[in-house]
């Protein structure tokens, strides 16, 4: 039988653990840059899942692919091997440049795995003590809620009573070289320096155009690994295959003038399955990924056929369809159009991003309810966004959208906004 809305709203919240504040909207269908609610009101998306749907709801050639290789065949575990993964390790390093990838399933994971892989490394070629080794994160970082990844975030909600805490991690501020610099010069220790190339959770912070290629050249200079998380921003969400982008095969020439980094080690989730599955992936060239050993990590689901297929075939559809490409214009198109309306009005300061990670900022205090009701309203309105932190609201729609769909969106938010004036 088919729910209401609220009843299945009233079936979370009752046997459902409290872990999130969602937004009273229940969903049941994706069609493309469209979801339906249970009573069939369609709604524009806007935040694709956190930026894992950027190929699209139920996408027909990535459930095609996972549809096709779950009637053959859906985990073996890696006690054996199975017929896919290798083509998807050999496809998505090539895909990305690098020598080779291990397969996770979550971003947190990937994280984690990232971490380790860099530790081990510390240990093993730089000579550092084991126990002693420290990573650079930056203030306000978001890459996911694991105990160690807690850890080193600053976020209160997140951390509290959950101690205690993993040590090896030294927090610096986020775009800041000096800081980076004057860290590496007085630590001996430092094994890796920890990214987002855009901060999305915290708020979409966007660093000056060089502060990711000379925080990679400082990392180099030290031997340290420049360690990306592209879980957020990867996969053309930025306008480019990768917002890092070195020696990625994006063939968006638009973004030249944006200095191109070649992480040490690359982390990528969400959008790598197009949100039809979990998958997040951990690439990096052979002396840093050689240091991994059996036994030394791994996840029974992590690597599995279908998560394979679906990867491929979300990959595929990214540069078929040129969503780099795609994501740089109707990024410049949302945010000219939506400067245009921010002069006439007090009620948003800025908006920020790149390609279709966005967000604006309401004139009001980070504890209001004001970004709260406009995301109501604009749920009201037809357009599903949620804020990341009190008075910001990203914007972030699968990269599928036409330019009419996308300036239709404009008009829905800028009207929305209106009525908070
Ligand atoms: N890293 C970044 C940059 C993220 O934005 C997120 C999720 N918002 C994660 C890691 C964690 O990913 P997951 O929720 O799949 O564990």
């Amino acid at each position: 039988d088919q729910l209401t809305s609220q009843d299945a709203m009233d079936l979370e919240n009752k046997y459902g653990a409290h872990n999130y504040h969602p937004l009273p909207v229940v969903l049941s269908k994706g069609d493309g840059v469209y979801v339906w609610d249970v009573e069939g009101k369609k709604y524009y998306d806007f935040l694709s899942a956190y930026s894992a749907v950027n190929q699209g709801h139920c996408h027909p050639k990535i459930v095609g692919a996972m549809v096709d290789q779950a009637k053959q065949l859906t985990l073996t575990s890696r006690a054996f091997y199975n017929d896919m993964l290798g083509k998807f390790e050999k496809y998505a390093s090539e895909f990305f440049h690098f020598d080779k990838l291990l397969p996770m399933n979550t971003g947190a994971e990937a994280v984690e795995t990232a971490l380790k892989i860099c530790r081990k490394w510390a240990y093993e070629v730089k000579g550092i003590d084991e126990n002693e080794a420290e990573i650079i994160v930056c203030q306000n970082n978001f890459h996911g809620r694991t105990t160690t990844i807690i850890s080193f975030s600053n976020d209160p909600v997140a951390r509290k009573n959950f101690g205690p805490y993993t040590n090896g991690f030294i927090k610096i501020e986020y775009d800041n070289l000096q800081a980076l610099q004057h860290t590496l010069e007085n630590n001996k220790n430092v094994a890796g320096f920890l990214v987002e190339p855009i901060q999305g959770e915290a708020g979409v912070y966007v660093p000056s155009e060089d502060y990711l290629s000379k925080a990679k050249a400082l990392c180099e200079k030290h031997n340290v690994l420049f360690i990306a998380d592209e879980v957020q921003t990867g996969i053309a969400r930025t306008g480019r295959l990768l917002a890092t982008c070195g020696n990625c095969n994006c063939e968006n020439k638009n973004c030249s003038g944006t200095p191109e980094v070649k992480p040490d080690i690359l982390i990528l989730g969400k959008a790598l399955s197009g949100g039809a599955y979990p998958v997040s992936a951990v690439l990096a060239n052979n002396p840093i990924m050689n240091v991994i050993k059996p036994g030394n990590h791994g996840s029974t689901f992590g690597g599995n056929p279908v998560a394979a297929a679906v990867a491929m075939a979300a990959l595929d559809v990214v540069k078929d369809e040129n969503l780099a490409q795609k994501a740089f214009d109707l990024g410049n198109l949302f945010r000219a159009e939506l400067n245009k309306y921010i002069e006439t009005t007090e009620l948003v300061s800025l908006v920020r991003g790149k390609g279709l990670l966005n967000a604006i900022v309401i004139n009001d205090d980070e504890d209001s309810e004001t970004a709260w009701n406009i995301c109501m309203a604009l749920r009201d309105n037809g357009l599903l966004a949620k804020p990341t932190h009190g008075n910001i609201i990203r914007f972030a729609p699968p990269l599928v959208m036409t330019e009419q769909e996308l300036l239709d969106c404009v008009q829905i938010i800028i009207s929305t906004l209106k009525q908070f004036e």
